[in-house]
């Protein structure tokens, strides 16, 4: 646990022992309770949470209101077990409802949309699912620019569209703070005790690129990401120029892979991404979408073709 600016806190989670990656949620304190982006996983709110808070002096029954920035795990897990700790309201992207209460469709929609190229095995889906726990109902659909008060002052809602869909960033003026949560991916992040990154994960490569200069045109003098350390403003926009260049490298290595091999499959593209581009570990979810993202692109600029084949086998 770290205090910021008198009300605000940063929570520390298990994240980093069981899945490899840090990951910090922030809390603000107010007279109306407490305002907590993000929930982690399922198991954080009592691996994590309520610990952290507790050292703070704060409690966790006080948590008013859980704003979730996206629809992954490790950013909305927790609610259904902050509702039985809390019973707080629930606000997130209005463009990510859908998959924040149904497990199902998330899997299906993020996971395996391109089930030919790649579909979870049985154990990565059952750990996914426990990463999810149960589902609540979003009662406050986010929208860009609503703004939430949290500890007496105004957060924005600055819809970025990146990292997800409907990914969103909260801007805090008055302590001129921008939370980016999984925006700012620069080229990846290293997972703990091994040689792999994480690769950066984007849908959109246009709506990608524009969220980031969003960002870099916010007034803020701390940007607050959620798997890593706080940047200063020279430092924060410095990554998210990395992260620019990050995309206009992907554009280049999937355009280049596209000349030499004329027609071009989303796995086998998906691979040459996630291992000549970087250590990130072959054929993913990340590596996956960012392959379709970029071979869109070709597509709408009328460089590419999509072609539709008949797979033999059930219908
Ligand atoms: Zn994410």
């Amino acid at each position: 646990m770290k205090r910021f600016a008198g009300d605000w806190i940063q929570i520390r989670t298990e994240y980093l022992e069981t899945c490899g990656l840090p990951l910090y949620l922030n809390a603000i304190a107010g007279e109306d309770g407490i305002v907590l982006l993000d929930s982690g996983v399922a198991a954080t709110p009592e691996a994590s949470i309520s610990g952290e808070l507790a050292a703070a002096g704060l409690r966790v029954e006080d948590i008013a209101l859980v704003v979730n920035s996206h629809a992954h795990p490790d950013h909305m897990g927790g609610n259904a077990n902050l509702r039985r700790l809390a019973d707080p309201e629930f606000a997130a992207p209005a463009a990510e409802a859908a998959w924040l209460e149904d497990n199902d469709l998330v899997i299906r929609e993020l996971w395996e949309p391109n089930p030919d190229a790649y579909l979870l095995d049985d154990a990565e889906r059952a750990d996914l699912y426990g990463l999810f726990g149960d589902r609540v109902r979003v009662d406050r659909l986010l929208r860009d620019g609503d703004t939430i008060v949290a500890g007496g002052t105004p957060l924005t809602v600055i819809t970025t569209s990146g990292h997800s869909p409907g990914h969103i960033a909260m801007h805090d003026p008055q302590r001129g703070v921008l939370f980016t949560f999984d925006d700012v991916q620069g080229a990846g992040t290293p997972v703990a005790h091994s040689d792999v990154w994480l690769p950066p994960l984007y849908h959109d490569v246009e709506r990608y690129l524009a969220g980031l200069r969003r960002l870099a045109a916010a007034d803020f003098e701390l940007l607050v990401p959620a798997h890593g350390d706080h940047l200063d403003r020279a430092a924060g926009l410095a990554r998210i120029e990395e992260s620019i260049a990050f995309v206009e490298r992907a554009g280049d290595f999937v355009a280049g892979y596209v000349a030499r091999h004329g027609e071009t499959r989303l796995g086998p593209l998906a691979h040459a991404l996630g291992t000549e581009l970087g250590p990130y570990d072959g054929v993913n979810l990340q590596t996956m979408s960012v392959a379709k993202a970029h071979l869109d692109q070709l597509v709408r600029r009328g460089a590419l073709t999509p072609v539709w084949r008949h797979a033999p086998g059930p219908a």
